[in-house]
């Protein structure tokens, strides 16, 4: 297939999604920073949730790095996997000590404790830093291989990988946030409301349910 062809068929969904507030309601960069770490396998409803009251009295993470782990584990115990993830913030915020440190490209974030190339690739997005890649949740795990851009993969970055040879890069900013509210909202892990789908007519699974 031509990048070409991927560009404009994959149009109607980035115009549908393009512009829509990421699902983690962050103020700056370092609140998603800290909400990117929290959220891996945990909703970001979640999260959203319990880091009102841990900003309020952590507003940066200078303040982070002049506390100590016992005091920020409390505000952390309703997170999956929490004593490994407080571990971490507490560890990156002695790192970096001022929210002026937190890198901005690729290579330096995946170099944090905690930051995989998903969590890089949404703060990137985010906070309006050059596209390096895709981002690649676990909706967009599942909505690739239906439309059939990837073989199934469990291994997000071997999808991101695959991606990245397949779309333009022009595209790779907008379209995995847009596949991914996609998978949240349309193309369900069951049952996918696939009528309702702006890109119905070039997906695989839609195409073989017509069969
Ligand atoms: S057509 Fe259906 S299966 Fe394909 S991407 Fe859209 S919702 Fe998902």
């Amino acid at each position: 297939m031509l990048f070409e062809n991927w560009k404009e068929n994959l149009e109607p969904l980035i115009d549908k999604y393009k512009g829509r507030k990421h699902p983690l309601h962050y103020n700056n960069t370092y609140q998603l920073l800290i909400m990117v770490i929290l959220s891996a396998q945990d909703s970001d409803a979640n999260i959203n949730n319990i880091t009102i009251p841990f900003f309020e009295k952590y507003s940066n993470l200078e303040s982070i790095s002049n506390s100590n782990i016992e005091e920020i584990t409390p505000y952390f115990t309703k997170v999956k996997n929490y004593p490994t993830k407080t571990t971490w913030i507490f560890e990156i915020a002695k790192l970096l000590k001022t929210d002026n440190n937190i890198p901005i490209n690729l290579i330096d974030l995946v170099a944090l404790k905690g930051i995989g190339r998903k969590s890089a690739n949404v703060i990137l997005r985010e906070t309006n830093q050059k596209t390096e890649g895709i981002i690649v949740d676990l909706h967009v795990i599942r909505v690739a291989p239906r439309i059939g851009l990837t073989p199934k993969y469990e291994d997000g970055n071997k999808i991101e990988k695959l991606l990245m040879q397949q779309l333009p890069y022009e595209i790779w900013n907008e379209i995995g946030m847009a596949f991914s509210f996609l998978g949240r909202e349309i193309c369900r892990p069951t049952n996918p409301k696939c009528n309702d789908c702006p890109i119905n007519i070039h997906c695989n699974y839609f195409k073989n349910l017509n069969q």
